[in-house]
């Protein structure tokens, strides 16, 4: 199976150039917003498009596609509009996972506890699976650096949320300490992760079915590719293939 690479790309000029920017780019899978995170306006999908990332997709290998729902869904939240329109705008976007945060004062989903039983208790309504990210994952408190924590930390994701639900792992360096709650992201490498770190994680075999998007921040012109780019080079062949080359 091929390693699934990408980042989250922005969607100038239509969603399905998304599909031919993360080609030119070496990746082969993206996320993307399907409309304005920060409004209450429903995705308009236009047939069009649609047909065309379709036909895209296929031409060129790239997926699985991840979405990334609105910032404004709050489906507890206080407010009995905004609960209304989170639910409407999330019934939108089904088969959405379900990702793990920074773990911030009142907020749901900073240990894999609570998201494994935000996915049970989902489950019985709709198809969901899991989204980690490194930064929330790290920031949170999770040891992911050291070799021994790592191991530690992927018992606790196996014993909890379970390693086949991972469809997705968020691939960002973070600012902060682990454990600050901060949610800061960082390119690949030149955060508090590091990138060995990384290297363990896109090599680890219980993940081998999942993609690998990165959400580092767009400081200038060229990160997007560079972060990607990174992750690939710190891909390893299979040690079965690797011996079979030195042969
Ligand atoms: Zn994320
Ligand atoms: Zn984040």
């Amino acid at each position: 199976m091929t390693k699934r690479i990408g980042v989250h790309l922005g969607t100038a000029g239509g969603a399905s150039n998304c599909v031919e920017r993360a080609r030119e780019m070496g990746a082969n899978t993206f996320q993307f917003f399907s409309s304005s995170p920060r409004m209450w306006r429903a995705p308009q999908v236009d047939p069009k498009q649609a047909e065309r990332m379709r036909a895209l997709r296929v031409k060129f290998d790239v997926g699985p596609i991840v979405i990334h729902t609105s910032y404004l869904v709050n489906v507890c939240s206080q407010t009995a509009e905004v609960r209304e329109k989170s639910v409407a705008c999330f019934r939108g976007e089904m088969h959405i996972l379900i990702e793990n945060t920074a773990g911030s004062e009142c907020s749901l989903g900073g240990s894999f506890d609570q998201v494994a039983e935000l996915v049970a208790l989902l489950q019985a309504h709709a198809p969901v699976g899991v989204c980690l990210d490194t930064c929330h994952t790290h920031v949170a408190g999770y040891d992911i650096v050291s070799e021994g924590g790592y191991e530690q930390t992927m018992a606790e994701v196996g014993a909890t949320v379970g390693f086949e639900a991972v469809r997705v792992w968020h691939c960002n360096d973070a600012k902060a300490l682990r454990g600050s709650k901060l949610d800061r992201h960082q390119h690949i490498g030149q955060g508090m992760i590091g990138v060995e770190s990384f290297r363990r994680l896109l090599n680890d075999p219980r993940f081998a079915h999942a993609a690998f998007i990165a959400e580092t921040p767009v400081d200038e012109d060229g990160n997007e590719e560079s972060n990607v780019r990174v992750l690939k080079s710190l891909i390893t062949a299979p040690p079965n293939k690797a011996a079979r080359v030195r042969k």
